[in-house]
This record gives structure tokens, sequence and C-alpha cells, in this order.
């Protein structure tokens, strides 16, 4: 069977930077399962439907159009446009956040995610890869770091970008993003079984990068 490597946890953990340089070392598929999130959720936001509107969500996450161009940098289009520079927006993580809420929702994506399953492997970062989309993985790692080092992380990024931010509002988001994960009926955020669980508050990307190598190799 085609080898999976699951890497779930919240976000601001590191995963997506853990995920793709592991990616890259082993020459395996990348699916950024938030990304098909949030491009549902960028949709939704140009349709301008009601976010309690579930049939129209249903509608759009059935029809919706995506092509991924997983090389050095995500590129995503939806039905044919560039869509990559709105998927890192704070709205877009909010709203993608919402519409996961749906278990139908969810029920939609999940062969578009399972299709990533490719030779001559897959690494699959998100929230439910290891406990719903890929529970027969043969490798599962849990990526956490705390909501005040995840906060302190984002704010940083966005600075760099030359983006204004507020840490204060960034911890307080991240926290209620959190409790939306954990707490949702379908696929909460949880440590799937057999995965092995890493911390990294105080560990550097290459620490982690290093641990999770170890255990595809060992
Ligand atoms: O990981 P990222 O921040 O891009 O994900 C955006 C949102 O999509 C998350 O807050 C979460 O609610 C949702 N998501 C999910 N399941 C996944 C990946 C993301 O519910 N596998």
């Amino acid at each position: 069977s085609i080898p999976v490597l699951t890497i779930d946890g919240p976000s601001g953990a590191g995963k997506g930077t853990v995920s793709r340089a592991v990616a890259k070392l082993l020459q395996w598929h990348y699916l950024d399962s938030g990304s098909i999130y949030r491009s549902l959720a960028i949709a939704v936001l140009q349709a301008q439907v009601a976010l309690e509107d579930l049939a129209a969500i249903k509608q759009i996450a059935e029809a919706m159009q995506l092509e991924f161009d997983c090389g050095d940098v995500l590129l995503v289009r939806l039905a044919g446009v560039d869509i990559t520079s709105q998927l890192g927006t704070e709205t877009t993580g909010n709203v993608a956040s919402i519409v996961a809420a749906y278990p139908e929702v969810r029920a939609i994506l999940l062969q578009k995610q399972k299709d990533f399953q490719q030779l001559p492997g897959l690494v699959a970062d998100g929230r439910d890869m290891g406990s719903v989309v890929f529970p027969e993985a043969e490798f599962k790692v849990f990526l956490t770091a705390s909501a005040e080092e995840r906060a302190d992380r984002r704010y940083k990024q966005l600075i760099e970008k030359g983006i204004d931010a507020n840490l204060l509002q960034i911890t307080r988001e991240i926290e209620e993003r959190d409790r939306r994960d954990r707490e949702r009926a379908t696929a909460p955020l949880t440590v799937p079984e057999g995965a092995i669980y890493i911390d990294s508050s105080s560990l550097s990307i290459q620490q982690v990068i290093d641990v999770v190598i170890d255990l595809v190799h060992k």
C-alpha cells in the first residue's frame, strides 16, 4: 500500500512548514488539507451566501473546481482563477473553520483529500488526517504548541509581511478557532490513535523535522 504520513494539530503549530519540508526530503506528495477548506471559504465568500445556508454551501463544495500545484510554493486555482494570495488571510481562516464544522461539508471534501494518496507516498497535513481521512496511515504525528507561542509566531509572520497585527487579538482568535475545532461534533481535533505527540513550543523547526524523519526512517 502507498505510505502515508499524517501530521495533525492546531493552526500555528508549524505543521505547514514541517510537512512541506518533510515531503520534500522524502520526495513524497503533499496534501495541505487546510487549503481545501480555505478554498471552499473563498468560494463561499465569493458567492456571498450566508454561513448558515448549509444547502448552498454544500452545493458550492460539490461544484468546486480546484487545482493544486504543490511545488515549493502552493498554488491554488478555483475555477481556473489563481486564489493563492487570498488563502492565508484571517477572514479566510475563520470562514474555513466555520464551514469545516458542517459534517456534510466534511463528507463532500473527503474523497478530494483521499485522491492525494499517490506513489511514492503522501504527507498529509491537517486536523483529522490520522483519525478520519487516512486512519490506516503507517506514520502519524500530532504536532502542537501553546496558544501563546502559536499566536506569537503568527504575529511575527504578519509583521514580517508588513501587515499590521495585534498580538492580543490574534491570541483570542487562535483560542476561539481551537475551541471550534475541538468542540465540533464531526472530526473534532484529537490526537489520532497511534500518533506520536510533539509539543513544538520549545523546539526549532529543524528539531521537529528531525523527529518526524526519524519516525519514517526507523
Ligand atoms: O490549517 P489551516 O489553518 O489552513 O485550516 C483552516 C481551517 O480549516 C481550520 O481552522 C479548520 O477548522 C479547518 N480544517 C479542518 N480539517 C482539516 C484542515 C483544516 O477542519 N483537515
